[in-house]
């Protein structure tokens, strides 16, 4: 934890001092806001703008002082955004800003960089120094993501029942998140003795508070017969409504019911429109599918243009198959 503080410490002074220094500090892990390079002078030594300078992020004015001087945003404000960016380069230099500050969202960021090693060597104690610290301030992500950590036993050794103590805490502190993941351990039933009517207690309390995966859960409960008597009806309701919380995979699995007629009767048009919205939740599953389905015109008229038009969305969302086919397709057209 001295390690983490002392870090810490020199980022925030860094950061938090750069172009300003009030007294001599060691400046040698300065990082620049602007492009997240290393300044060993006044300036950075990759951008080349003047230690401490930052981009609005709202207006695009270039900063030095505390408060943009085109918009009036502060410096706090547009790094937040900056930090939220989803971008880990662009992030970068926000999130050590932020972590200076002690702000645990950005401890929890910070965590991440450690875990991947980017821009800093891989270091498994910080990573948990950092979570630890955010979760001492009753951030209940970082509580989750503690869970996560003993859960998945990559970083240290797995440690189901710490997982579940974690989960526990960021549950209490309300994240339904770690409603979610409690509800997996009883009706997973590897780690504790199974129980699916704890599990759906659980996933009951996170449903009431809309999280998707506990109403994609109940719907399988009620597919499966878990806990509850099997009723497929009961299921294409909690599907339907983890769709409308915003699941992919509920969308994903509602286009194949309907286009399997799988516990339903079949219906193409309500098979392919939720496949559609899958795709537009960015579930390249969907994508792919239904590039397979104008492929070979299963269920609809054959479409090549079609076809490729969803493969080549499902391969930039990452799926290997839909390169593959892509390029079958590409190559189909040349011959
Ligand atoms: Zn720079
Ligand atoms: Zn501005």
């Amino acid at each position: 934890m001295k390690k983490l503080l002392v870090i810490l410490g020199v980022i925030c002074l860094s950061v938090f001092s750069a172009g300003f220094a009030e007294e001599s500090v060691s400046w040698e892990h300065r990082v620049c806001l602007e492009c997240g390079g290393e300044a060993d002078g006044d300036f950075c030594s990759v951008c080349g703008k003047p230690a401490g300078a930052w981009n609005c992020s709202a207006c695009g004015t270039e900063n030095l002082t505390g408060s943009c001087r085109s918009c009036g945003m502060s410096r706090e404000a547009s790094l937040d955004v900056q930090a939220s960016s989803g971008n880990l380069m662009t992030a970068w230099p926000a999130v050590c800003y932020l972590a200076g500050q002690s702000r645990p969202d950005a401890l929890v960021s910070l965590a991440h960089y450690y875990e991947l090693g980017l821009f800093m060597p891989k270091d498994t104690a910080m990573v948990l120094s950092c979570l630890q610290l955010a979760a001492d301030m009753d951030y209940a992500p970082a509580w989750v993501k503690l869970g996560r950590v003993y859960d998945q036993g990559e970083l240290v050794t797995r440690d189901y029942y710490k997982s579940m103590e974690c989960y526990q805490k960021a549950a209490d502190l309300g994240s339904v998140e770690a409603l979610w993941y409690l509800g997996t351990f009883y009706e997973d039933g590897s780690t504790v003795r199974r129980n699916y009517d704890k599990a759906l207690e659980y996933y009951r309390q996170a449903a009431e508070k809309g999280d998707a995966d506990s109403l994609m859960s109940i719907a399988y409960c009620y597919a499966e017969g878990r806990g509850v008597e099997r009723n497929p009806d009961l299921a294409m309701e909690y599907y339907e409504k983890a769709a409308e919380a915003g699941s992919s995979l509920a969308c994903d699995y509602l286009g194949y019911l309907y286009l399997s007629g799988e516990s339903t009767s079949k219906d193409v048009e309500k098979g392919l429109s939720w496949y559609r919205k899958a795709a537009e939740l960015g579930n390249s599953r969907s994508m792919a599918a239904l590039g397979y389905m104008y492929q070979y015109g299963i269920d609809v008229d054959p479409d090549p243009a079609e076809a490729a038009r969803w493969y080549e969305q499902a391969a930039l969302a990452g799926r290997a198959d839909a390169l593959e086919a892509l390029a079958s397709l590409d190559a189909g057209k040349e011959k």
